[in-house]
């Protein structure tokens, strides 16, 4: 079959089976199983597509128009203009985390350490390391399985001599040693909310990434008290919130504490990173 054919089929299956965004993530699935890019589709569409080639793009298409997330199929997803390996045990990282990325990047100054709480695929961590020069970092999360995936990404996207660790860690338990930066985008969402949303997130991502119990902050706080004992004098806690949760959040931070409590929004103009620092 040709390349455009195989796209026509590919749309035409996504769309009925109601998935949005059906001709995009055609292409994109095209283009991750033939090493193509975009470019092919418009000047090379008559060209002859692989058998092999076919079956796996018929395969893919089959599950995407199952709902399965469009990254565990590739198991890739761009961050901060990188690559991470994702899979079913980590949240595939969503550019609005970019934003939090952006807000800690300056406060990276030489011989920085930096934790990240419940690291997931390792995102955040990685690439506030990869764009610093001379700041470590530790990554924390009580999931193993997650841990893994953080390690390839940090063992692939970090030049060796860099110091990174990886802790498996219910929150602050296993954590020693002090920070000049803490940052986390923790669970967040209300356990009832997770009901209603797209299929590809409740259904296929991790719930334990997801789910922030009945009021949603839990993390938060758990987060914000403990995270005093582990910052260094004039160290910040950078958080990634839910847009209706930094009144909330800021609250939080305040009563414990922290000054110059700050709420940045994102590109949509919702509130998505508070952040404060312990005098
Ligand atoms: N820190 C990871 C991310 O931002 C995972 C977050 C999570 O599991 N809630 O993608």
């Amino acid at each position: 079959m040709i390349y455009q054919e195989c796209f026509n089929q590919g749309k035409l299956a996504l769309e009925s089976a109601g998935i949005p965004e059906a001709a995009l993530d055609a292409r994109l699935l095209l283009e991750h199983i033939c090493g193509t890019s975009r470019n092919d589709l418009l000047v090379h569409g008559d060209r002859e597509v692989a058998v092999e080639q076919e079956e796996a793009y018929k395969e893919a298409i089959r599950q995407r128009a199952e709902r399965i997330p469009l990254q565990h199929i590739t198991g890739q997803q761009e961050f901060m203009g990188l690559t991470f390996q994702v899979n079913e045990n980590v949240l595939i990282p969503r550019q609005d985390t970019e934003i939090l990325v952006e807000e800690v990047l300056p406060h990276l100054t030489s011989g920085v350490r930096i934790l990240d709480m419940c690291t997931g695929s390792g995102c955040i961590l990685i690439s506030l390391l990869h764009y610093s020069m001379w700041a470590e970092g530790t990554g924390v999360d009580l999931s193993a399985k997650a841990l893994e995936v953080a390690r390839e990404n940090a063992g692939r996207l970090l030049s060796k001599e860099r110091i990174v660790s990886f802790v498996e860690s219910d929150l602050f338990e296993k954590v020693e040693g002090k920070y000049d930066v803490i940052v986390s985008n923790p669970p967040y969402i209300q356990t009832e909310v997770i009901k209603g949303l797209m299929p590809e997130v409740r259904d296929h991502e991790p719930m334990m990434a997801l789910d922030g119990t009945e009021d949603g902050l839990y993390f938060y706080r758990r987060i914000v008290e403990e995270s005093k004992e582990f910052l260094r004098k004039e160290g910040r806690l950078f958080f990634e919130i839910g847009y209706d949760q930094a009144e909330a959040v800021k609250g939080l931070m305040e009563n414990a504490g922290f000054s110059d409590v700050t709420v940045v929004k994102d590109f949509a103009g919702l509130d998505r990173v508070v952040h404060g620092y312990l005098a």
